[in-house]
């Protein structure tokens, strides 16, 4: 299992995130970000993605 965290000080709620790594990251229906803070192995290549595409670097890979 992997961890991550999202600096909600820094994140716009605009979800690049919820569609570059839909198993981890949401939008629920107010436009507000819910995630998993712990995913398997197996969806890292998809949460790079994401940390890669979110505008503010407002999400952290802890282990
Ligand atoms: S891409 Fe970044 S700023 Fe946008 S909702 Fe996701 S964590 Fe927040």
């Amino acid at each position: 299992m992997k961890t991550i965290d999202v600096d909600r000080s820094l994140c716009d709620n605009h979800g690049q995130c919820a569609i570059a790594a839909p198993a981890v990251f949401r939008m629920n229906p107010a436009g507000i970000l819910e995630y998993e803070e712990t995913f398997e192995d197996g969806l890292l290549d998809e949460v790079e993605e994401a940390i890669d595409v979110c505008p503010v670097q407002a999400i952290l890979l802890k282990n």
